[in-house]
């Protein structure tokens, strides 16, 4: 079966459809037994898909988890209710007081607040180091390191690592490897394949799709799914199954989304690449993004995210840029069916370890669904209004 096919036939088990195209929309604290026997069984087989107690899931969640684990090539998926949730849940359930973890110095800002405030806190010490170090990750390696967390591109700036190789040395010290594949979104890219123990993503970006539901998801290995599944129930993780439903529909689009979204950010990378203000693009579908042959090696393609440095510009020009802005709305998300901008003026809190030698504003855009050439004239207007203002 072809992946767009699976995207659609995903989490379709009879049993979840009762007959019907989508699964039933279940509603359940109580899970009620017609007698011991039954009650028993249900309790013997908890871990499985079964119903058993609310928490647990039923065939609302049951449906998502079965399409999400075939997306991703694992064993099983948890479900959390926020992309951080799955992060900092797939984190603790393998680490203990005393551990070392490696964590990338591109890695979203509340991932790496989490090792700087929480992780910090329970006697977990992490080294960030720079997504593009290569073999030399090795020398970062100690005796008490457990944990190798990716994430590839890097959130803003796009690096892309090589995740087959980080992988392979940090299998040689036995470490568990995870990686937010929010970007990949598992259609573009599959860690498994390559090796990695757990793919996390945020469904909130491109699986659901339509900027309307929080949703983490963390797809394990068969090695490592038992003890992700046990410690996201002990922790008490879980969704409603109104917001699994959103996310199982969002999927059975994110292919036909992927490709207008993929489409319309190189049209719009390809202008902004030539246009006079543009210092530097980082989109990883161009060589000039660090990475771009790990990327054009392992990824299907690209979406909607890129960034751009704009020449060195003051305030004015960049609130003129931004508060004029139709269709590109200002706002910290992606992956929905609209268009999105950021500005990022400075990289001192958020690396510690990569340089980053541009001195002008960065730019983060996400390309939505809207018509290719108002898309075109809103941002040229924007340059416009900064170069008005400079
Ligand atoms: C948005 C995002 C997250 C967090 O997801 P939430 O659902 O907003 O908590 C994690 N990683 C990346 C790369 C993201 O872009």
């Amino acid at each position: 079966m072809k992946q767009n096919t699976q995207l659609i036939t995903g989490g379709r088990k009879k049993d979840y459809t009762q007959g019907v195209v989508n699964p039933v929309l279940q509603r359940a604290s109580t899970v009620v037994f017609d007698s011991v026997a039954q009650m028993k069984e249900a309790t013997q087989k908890r871990a499985e898909q079964t119903l058993f107690y609310g928490r647990r899931g039923t065939k609302t969640h049951f449906a998502l988890q079965d399409a999400l684990a075939e997306l991703e090539l694992g064993a099983g998926c948890a479900l959390y209710p926020s992309g951080a949730a799955a992060i900092s849940n797939a984190i603790l359930s393998f680490v203990k007081s005393g551990d070392h973890i490696l964590m990338v110095d591109t890695a979203y800002e509340p991932t790496r607040d989490f090792c700087d405030k929480i992780l910090v806190n329970l006697g977990v010490e992490t080294t960030y180091y720079d997504p593009m170090i290569g073999d030399d990750i090795a020398t970062l390696i100690e005796p008490n390191t457990v944990l190798l967390f990716l994430e590839a591109p890097g959130s803003i700036t796009m690096e892309v690592q090589d995740v087959p190789r980080l992988t392979q040395i940090a299998k040689q010290h036995d470490l568990i490897v995870m990686i937010d594949n929010t970007y990949g979104n598992g259609l573009q890219f599959k860690p498994l394949q390559h090796g990695v123990d757990i793919s996390i993503q945020a469904a909130t970006k491109y699986i659901v799709g339509h900027s309307d539901v929080m949703m983490g998801i963390a797809v394990a290995n068969d090695a490592h799914w038992p003890q992700l599944r046990e410690n996201s129930y002990l922790m008490g993780q879980c969704v409603s199954p109104d917001d699994a439903y959103s996310a199982l529909r969002g999927l059975r689009t994110m292919a036909v989304r992927l490709a207008q979204h993929e489409k319309s950010a190189m049209v719009l990378a390809n202008l902004l690449e030539q246009h006079p203000l543009v210092d530097h693009l980082r989109h990883p579908a161009f060589s000039s993004c660090p990475g771009h042959e790990h990327f054009m090696r392992d990824f299907n393609g690209s979406n909607g995210l890129f960034s751009f440095v704009l020449k060195d510009g003051n305030q004015a020009a960049i609130t003129a840029l931004l508060d004029g802005m139709k269709y590109f709305k200002m706002g910290y998300s992606w992956g929905g069916f609209e268009s999105l901008i950021t500005v990022t003026s400075s990289f001192k809190r958020l690396r510690t370890v990569t340089d980053w030698p541009y001195h002008g504003p960065l730019i983060r855009v996400h390309v939505g669904l809207e018509d290719i050439d108002d898309l075109i004239e809103d941002l040229m207007a924007g340059l416009a209004r900064f170069q008005a203002h400079l």
